[in-house]
């Protein structure tokens, strides 16, 4: 099975649609969003620290992104699929990425991008919001900020993949089923590429 990412601006669905690649293709997920908020629910030092990011919408330093990630990649490295989710979301993470996975004889063959227009995002995060949970997607101003830094660090990762000839770009739009389908097409497509 193909290595995969999962990209796409905040509000995307990457977290409800890696639910469904895990449930039908039975990937190893590392998600870091859910493990920063892991650290954050725990009250460490480290939770503070990373607190104080994610609730300004702004991302963890590269550093601290990449080390956790590359922990969880030595713990899940024996998995034949991984699917990383929300990560790498700068270039620097890309590169790192990359690296760490080539020292393990990895690679990642297939970033799905998913492709939500702006004011779609906006609605799905306020509708988000409603049902209580994230606290980042309570503040507008907030999810304006996720959106910008979206824009001016997380984009030129699509450049970086697509340079490679791995970016997928997916219609985001419609229904959940609907998107969870296009996805499964893209992954199939990739596993035959890879036998
Ligand atoms: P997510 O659950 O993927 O939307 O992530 C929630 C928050 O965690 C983001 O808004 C960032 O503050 C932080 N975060 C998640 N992934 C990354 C990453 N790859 N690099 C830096 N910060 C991240």
């Amino acid at each position: 099975m193909p290595n995969i990412a999962l990209f796409g601006p905040p509000g995307a669905g990457k977290g409800t649609q890696s639910q469904k690649l895990i449930q039908t293709y039975q990937y190893t997920a590392i998600a870091l969003g859910d493990l920063l908020r892991e650290q954050v629910s725990q009250q460490t030092a480290l939770g503070q620290q990373i607190n104080s990011y994610i609730s300004m919408g702004k991302l963890v330093p590269d550093t601290l992104a990449i080390s956790i990630v590359e922990a969880q990649v030595i713990a899940k490295k024996h998995s034949n699929r991984l699917l990383f989710d929300g990560f790498p979301r700068t270039v620097r993470q890309a590169t790192a990425l990359e690296t760490m996975l080539a020292s393990h004889q990895m690679t990642i063959d297939g970033v799905l991008f998913l492709d939500v227009p702006e004011a779609e995002l906006v609605q799905r995060i306020q509708g988000r919001a409603k049902m209580g949970g994230r606290t980042d997607d309570q503040d507008t101003a907030k999810v304006a900020t996720r959106m910008r830094i979206y824009a001016d660090e997380t984009l030129p990762v699509a450049q970086y993949y697509a340079q490679q000839g791995k970016l997928l770009k997916i219609d985001g739009t419609g229904l959940v089923e609907q998107v969870t389908k296009r996805i499964f097409a893209a992954v199939d497509k990739l596993s035959c590429a890879d036998l």
